[in-house]
């Protein structure tokens, strides 16, 4: 297991925290695939489904063997994140307008969102690195999934805050898991760089979203998905994409399972965009041969408020190898589908619904086809964003006036 650059090829160890090849480029974990086996694995990964306490009762690190194979057990961290819920719910299918729908809830994880699938690995590997002390600069739902599992393992964690452009509750609940927040004068992009140059002289593992480990961690996603269809997929995996570290993560699972032989053909992905931070989808629409940042993205589903993905590269090559698509919907389109999903009973945050949105919209257009079967990915959970909630109409409520059983059966019956 090593690091190599995405970029010129190099090959890195991952003994230490490296957060670029010195060229630039990303980089990423290269697994020794030559030592799995298929069959073995798939009996091992059945057999821990058994197990209710142990490290491997968590739905990423049952697939350990692909994620970080050399870690000690004793440093890996677990709140039994994955594990989470698949749903086939008819008004959302019907909604979509496809012949099958499932919603993988990501959202069920511990923190709230599917960063703890990802953070989880980041955090334990930083851990068996001998750091104690870990920092981020996203105020987002990343910051409070490392704020938790920094927490449980007994550290401390910091996370770098510009100024402007936070959402409120997600702060407070990384607050809340006791992470200091270092407020500064700058943007994200600042915070990234102080990161870049800082981090080792002040002894900080960095847990943003092109930390390797991350994206390895998040590639359980889609083991588990997999694991619990009997190893067969639907004709479409559709997911928003902000920072496109999740596509990028799923088209790496995706590869992963297919070279093991545990299934025999990719589905395509769809990555769905909000409008207003949509330089991906530009991008993919476009033909163009580089990603136009977004100078000032916006848009209500907060956790899409990214203007320069730093994956773009790796999730176009996810796009050509599942000959996928990019779309981009509106606010009021990603409102109207986090309504139907909420009142669904499975609920979530508005950047989750855009998927179904966009599922939605394609299918409308023709680009997907009615009778196609899809998996939609829902990302984070409904309390995440308490300002959306207050932005879609409740159901009708009523006045009974007087607490009579007649005027009540009105109402009800009515
Ligand atoms: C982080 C996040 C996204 C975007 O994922 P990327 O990997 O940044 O593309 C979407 N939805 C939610 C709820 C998120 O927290
Ligand atoms: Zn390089």
């Amino acid at each position: 297991m090593k690091l190599r650059c995405t970029a010129c090829g190099r090959e890195w160890s991952i003994d230490r925290q490296l957060l670029h090849c010195p060229c630039g480029g990303l980089l990423e974990v290269e697994q020794d695939e030559r030592d799995w086996d298929g069959e073995r694995l798939r009996r091992l990964f059945d057999e821990r489904l058994a197990e209710r306490r142990s490290l491997y009762a968590s739905g990423v690190w049952r697939y350990k063997e692909l994620i970080h194979p050399l870690l000690p057990e004793d440093c890996a961290v677990t709140k039994y994140e994955g594990n989470t819920g698949l749903y086939a719910s008819e008004p959302v299918r019907a909604f979509a307008g496809v012949a099958g729908l499932l919603l993988k809830a990501q959202s069920e994880n511990p923190s709230g969102s599917f960063k703890d699938n990802g953070m989880v690995a980041a955090v334990s590997h930083g851990l068996s690195l001998g750091y104690r002390r870990f920092a981020c600069t996203s105020t987002g739902n990343t910051s409070a999934s490392l704020a938790m599992y920094a927490a449980l393992a007994g550290c401390q964690s910091y996370v770098f805050v510009p100024e402007s452009g936070v959402a409120e509750s997600k702060v407070l609940q990384t607050a809340a898991y006791g992470a200091r927040l270092i407020r500064f004068e700058g943007t994200y992009d600042d915070g990234i760089r102080f990161l870049e140059a800082h981090a080792e002289e002040l002894e900080l593992y960095v847990c943003n979203s092109v930390n390797p480990l991350r994206i390895e961690g998040q590639k359980s996603m889609v083991y588990e998905l997999a694991h619990s269809l009997q190893w067969s997929l639907p004709d479409w995996i559709v997911l928003p994409g902000g920072a496109l570290s999740n596509a990028s993560a799923l088209g790496k699972g995706l590869r992963d399972l297919l070279r093991l032989g545990l299934i025999s053909r990719l589905p395509r992905v769809l990555v769905v965009q909000a409008e207003g931070a949509s330089p991906f989808h530009r991008l993919m629409a476009g033909g163009g041969d580089r990603l136009e940042p977004e100078p000032r993205p916006w848009t209500l589903a907060s956790a899409l408020n990214i203007g320069n993905p730093p994956s773009w590269e790796k999730a176009r090559g996810v796009l050509r190898d599942t000959d996928g698509l990019t779309v981009a919907v509106s606010d009021g389109e990603i409102l109207e589908a986090k309504a139907c999903i909420d009142r669904a009973g499975i609920g979530c945050e508005p950047a989750s619904a855009a998927a179904v949105a966009g599922l939605r919209k394609l299918v409308r257009e023709g680009r997907i086809d009615k009778e196609a079967s899809a998996v939609c990915l829902l990302t984070g959970h409904l309390l995440k964003d308490l300002d959306a909630l207050k932005r879609i109409p409740a159901g009708p409520s009523c006045a009974a006036g007087s607490l009579e059983p007649g005027s009540v059966r009105r109402l009800i019956e009515g």
